[in-house]
């Protein structure tokens, strides 16, 4: 059947096999990026195949990067030498550090970028990298043969041969855009859907499911009265997400407060039944932690306000994001809402809101190292797994990116864990339990979150990523002598006291002060410890029990943990196990004892059977 088929590869006639790779990702957005330069990074031979090579590295809904427990998530793919961090870095206009107020746990960072450079630089950064290929081609179906993946067949029929292939394809599976009644196919204003990859899917045996998310309208700043709003600064010391960086040089611009009133609402509710949400025209679940201004209005009817940012698009362009009111609505009635927010009367929409609805494939068909159990040597990540975000997105791309590549090289698998990383608990999430609406990261999901902070992601994972080939030597460099400051303050502290107390437990004391500290002894500023390690090393100090309590608990898991179930293991078989829960095992087909702990609906009692059949 290649009668119409220009396949070169197969042919063979090109000495140096130029549509052979060892890794094929599909889809240039957060997710297809970290994946294929992290799959470069380790040495594979790598091809990025994506719509459009125009808008790689697009930030498809706001202009902004982290926040809390997503923060974290960007610091641990940049402690992994990912290209998230470096990037926002560069291209942010505005930082600040959420929930500065409360624990250290809970601080998360957040940029706002400049979305045209944002996209830019990462494709520049895709480009420059050894071993990978950018290449606009939009694939139509997957070339499988006897169980495992062999290539990807693109539009005009041309295959590219891969040992293993990432499918990274967003919210782009029989997309469709609706604002109001207008509807159409899509999965990104101005740009196309891809049908055939999900009938391919489906062919293959995956399931498909529907979601949908929306995006608000953008408004021409110069039309904004910005004199009657509150301005919302950036932090006066921009602190950096990459572990690159040690300060930011950066010149901040200001984000602007308004807040709907009760004429929108009003307007909301009196048009409701032009609402695709609320038509029928869109029965999919959204976001339930990011939803449509109309799904606000109706959900929480006694709200006479929700507050609104107001978030500049970037440097070089007036376009102003409105955060916060999200809508599907038709175009008069955006209009209507806009003009009746205080600030935007007369301002100007330069795109109006829409949503989209997509397929994606239940995540419980993926192993833990996001490669499907149906295909071997396919990786699924990002969007397409039921998740949402920029960030979730990118860290599965890398986790999916590296495997790829170490399963070309036959090596171990990179499977990152609950209790180092916020990576693990994602993946953990997703594989074990599955999604019923759109997933985002929260710290609450983390069970050992003091431990997965922001501030230390680098401590937790770059090592790991070093042996991983992940990271490079000057990365791995400044990880070292961040460590040998700490131990070098560290060993000082437990070594002077003030008092009769050791400078260590005079700095356990919640009201102590690293500057109250040197001053007490002089001898420790004469160490000249850098701020990022002092703050370390208070941090660890502090919370040195509730740490020590959260690493028994690790402890006690890592057991169960290692209990590992075989590939095929036989629940059916399982006659003393109750129904539901064989049915729920073996559709998850967990890794270990610890893992089938954790699906929906598996009790203790469950688990002791299985543990007892394992031994025999
Ligand atoms: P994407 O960034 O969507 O990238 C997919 C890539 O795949 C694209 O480069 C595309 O060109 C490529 N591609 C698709 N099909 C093919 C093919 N057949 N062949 C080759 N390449 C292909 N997230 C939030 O956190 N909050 C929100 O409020 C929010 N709202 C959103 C609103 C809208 C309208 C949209 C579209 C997205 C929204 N998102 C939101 C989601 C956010 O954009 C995604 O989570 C994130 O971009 C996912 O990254 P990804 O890499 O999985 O997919």
């Amino acid at each position: 059947m290649r009668s119409c088929s220009h396949d070169p590869g197969e042919a063979g006639q090109f000495g140096d096999r130029p549509y052979h790779y060892d890794v094929v990702v599909i889809g240039g957005g957060h997710a297809g990026t970290e994946a294929a330069h992290a799959a470069a990074r380790v040495g594979a031979k790598t091809a990025l195949l994506t719509l459009s090579a125009d808008t790689v590295g697009a930030m498809s809904c706001n202009p902004a990067i982290g926040g809390v427990a997503k923060g974290q998530i960007v610091r641990e793919v940049d402690a992994l030498g990912g290209l998230m961090g470096r990037v926002i870095d560069e291209t942010g206009l505005q930082f600040r550090m959420l929930n500065r107020s409360k624990g250290p746990a809970m601080h998360g960072p957040r940029a706002q970028a400049d979305k045209r450079a944002y996209a830019g630089r990462v494709k520049q950064l895709v480009e420059a990298a050894e071993n990978l290929s950018l290449k606009q081609e939009s694939v139509d179906a997957l070339v499988v043969a006897d169980g495992r993946v062999t290539g990807v067949r693109v539009k005009d029929g041309t295959v590219y041969h891969a040992r293993t292939v990432v499918l990274t394809t967003g919210t782009f599976l029989q997309a469709v855009m609706h604002t109001g009644e207008a509807k159409s196919a899509g999965g990104r204003a101005g740009e196309g859907t891809t049908a055939g990859l999900s009938k391919n899917l489906t062919d293959l045996g995956f399931e498909l499911a529907r979601f949908k998310t929306g995006t608000p309208c953008r408004l021409n700043g110069r039309t904004i009265d910005y004199a009657s709003l509150t301005r919302q600064p950036g932090d006066e010391t921009p602190r950096p997400f990459s572990f690159l960086n040690d300060t930011l040089d950066v010149a901040q611009l200001d984000c602007w407060l308004t807040a709907t009133t009760p004429v929108v609402h009003d307007a909301i509710r009196a048009n409701l039944h032009r609402a695709p949400m609320y038509s029928g025209q869109i029965d999919s679940t959204g976001p339930r932690y990011c939803p449509s201004i109309e799904d606000k209005v109706v959900r929480f009817a006694d709200k006479q306000s929700h507050q609104i940012f107001l978030e500049p698009e970037g440097r070089t362009t007036h376009e102003v994001y409105c955060n916060g009111i999200s809508t599907s609505l038709p175009r008069d009635v955006q209009d209507t809402i806009v003009a009746s927010i205080p600030g935007l009367e007369h301002a100007e929409i330069t795109r109006y809101g829409y949503a989209v609805e997509y397929d994606f494939a239940p995540p419980t068909q993926l192993r833990p190292t996001l490669e499907t159990k149906r295909v071997n040597g396919l990786y699924f990540a990002g969007q397409i797994n039921g998740t949402t975000g920029y960030e979730e997105a990118a860290g599965q791309g890398l986790i999916a990116g590296a495997n790829a590549a170490f399963s070309v090289a036959g090596r171990d698998p990179f499977v990152p864990d609950r209790a180092t990383s916020y990576l693990g608990v994602m993946v953990d999430d997703l594989v074990t339990r599955g999604v019923d609406e759109p997933y985002r990261m929260f710290t609450s999901r983390a069970e050992h979150r003091l431990l997965l902070r922001h501030d230390n992601a680098d401590r937790r994972l770059t090592r790991l990523g070093r042996d991983l080939g992940l990271v490079d030597a000057n990365r791995f460099a400044g990880l070292e002598a961040h460590e040998a400051a700490i131990a070098r303050a560290t060993d000082y502290l437990r070594t002077h006291r003030v008092a009769g107390d050791t400078l260590e437990e005079r700095l356990r004391r919640p009201e102590t002060t690293w500057d109250e500290l040197t001053a007490l002894s002089p001898g420790l500023g004469e160490l000249d410890v850098p701020p990022l390690a002092a703050e370390q090393i208070a941090i660890d100090t502090k919370y040195a029990g509730y740490v020590k309590r959260q690493q028994a608990e690790i402890a006690k898991q890592a057991k169960v943990d290692a209990v590992r179930i075989p590939d095929d293991f036989a629940y059916e078989s399982l006659g003393q196990l109750r129904h539901e829960a064989r049915e729920r095992l073996a559709r998850v087909r967990p890794v270990s004892v610890g893992q089938a702990g954790r699906i929906t609906g598996i009790t203790p009692a469950d688990l002791s059977v299985l543990m007892i059949s394992l031994k025999k």
